[in-house]
C-alpha cells in the first residue's frame, strides 16, 4: 500500500534521509525505532507531504506522489493530486496539535466538513462514534485545555480517523505523556491494530513495538539499518548498532 524508493532529504547541507527504501502492505503494522536525529519524523513527514523529498519515489497503492526522474530527483505531481492521495493518510503527532479554540467535537468534525464536504449531521454522528471508540464521548463539549495529555491524544487519534484514512502514521504518540497516561493511548492504537488498520508507528515504547508490530524498522543516521521481525530485532539483534541502541533504551 506504501512504497518508498531511494528517498533522500536534505535540510540545506544536512543530509537527513540517505536513500530510504520501505514497503508497507495493507493491514501491516510497522514500528520505526532508532536514535534521536536519525530521521524518523522526517521520513513520516515526507510520506504525508509535510516535507518535500529531494530524491526518490513515494507511492500509495501504485499512485505516485513523487517519482524519481532519470537523475533520481523526486518529481512531484501537482499539489491537488498530491493532497488527494495524501488524504488517505492520517497523522498523529507527539504534541497532539488540537485546535485550542474548538471543542473536542468541533476538532473532529472540522476537516470532514471543510475538506471532505461531509454534511454536519453525518460528521457529528461519525465523530460521536469515534469518541465512543476512544472512550471520550462524555468529553465531546470539553476544550483541549480541560483534558489530560492522554485524553488529548485520544481525541487527536479520533480526529485523524474521522477522515477515514487507509493508513495511520503515528510520530511518538506517547512521548509527551506522563507514564500513567501512556497505557490508555497505546490501548487505542492496539484496538486499531486488532481492526487491521495499516499503521506506521514511530515509538520509543519498545515493549509495545515488539508486541504490536508485524515488522520493525531500525533507523540510524538517515538509513534503514535493519528491517525485520520483532524477534529479529529484540531477540537476536545481530547488528551492532541495534545492540548499542537497545542497551541504551531498555
Ligand atoms: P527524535 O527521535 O528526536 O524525534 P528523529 O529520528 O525523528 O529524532 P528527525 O526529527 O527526523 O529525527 O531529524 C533528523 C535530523 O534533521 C536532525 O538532525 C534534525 O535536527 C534535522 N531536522 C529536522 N527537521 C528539520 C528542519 N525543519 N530544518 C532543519 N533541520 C531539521
Ligand atoms: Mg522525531
Amino acid at each position: 500500500i506504501i512504497k518508498v524508493e531511494n528517498l533522500h532529504k536534505y535540510f540545506h547541507s544536512l543530509h537527513v534521509l540517505k536513500g530510504i527504501n520501505l514497503e508497507v502492505s495493507k493491514g501491516e503494522i510497522v514500528s520505526v525505532i532508532g536514535p534521536s536525529g536519525s530521521g524518523k519524523s522526517t521520513l513520516l513527514r515526507c510520506l504525508n507531504h509535510l516535507e518535500v523529498a529531494d530524491k526518490g519515489s513515494i507511492s500509495f497503492e501504485g499512485q505516485f506522489i513523487a517519482k524519481a526522474d532519470a537523475s533520481g530527483k523526486a518529481v512531484y505531481k501537482n499539489n491537488r493530486e498530491v493532497l488527494a492521495i495524501c488524504s488517505n493518510l492520517g497523522m498523529v503527532f507527539q504534541n497532539f496539535n488540537l485546535f485550542p479554540h474548538m471543542s473536542v467535537l468541533e476538532n473532529i468534525i472540522e476537516a470532514p466538513i471543510m475538506v471532505k464536504g461531509k454534511a454536519k449531521a453525518e460528521a457529528v454522528r461519525k465523530a460521536e462514534e469515534l469518541l465512543d471508540k476512544v472512550g471520550l464521548l462524555e468529553k465531546k463539549d470539553a476544550y483541549p485545555n480541560q483534558l489530560s495529555g492522554g485524553q488529548k491524544q485520544r481525541v487527536a487519534i479520533a480526529r485523524a480517523l474521522a477522515m477515514e484514512p487507509e493508513i495511520m502514521l503515528f510520530d511518538e504518540p506517547t512521548s509527551a505523556l506522563d507514564p500513567e497516561l501512556i497505557g490508555e493511548v497505546l490501548q487505542v492504537i492496539k484496538k486499531l491494530a486488532d481492526e487491521k488498520m495499516t499503521m506506521i508507528i514511530v515509538t520509543h515504547e519498545m515493549n509495545f513495538a515488539r508486541e504490536i508490530s508485524d515488522r520493525i524498522i531500525f533507523m540510524d543516521d538517515g538509513q534503514v539499518v535493519v528491517d525485520g521481525s520483532p524477534d529479529a530485532i529484540f531477540v537476536n539483534p545481530d547488528h551492532p548498532r541495534i545492540k548499542t541502541f537497545l542497551n541504551k533504551v531498555l
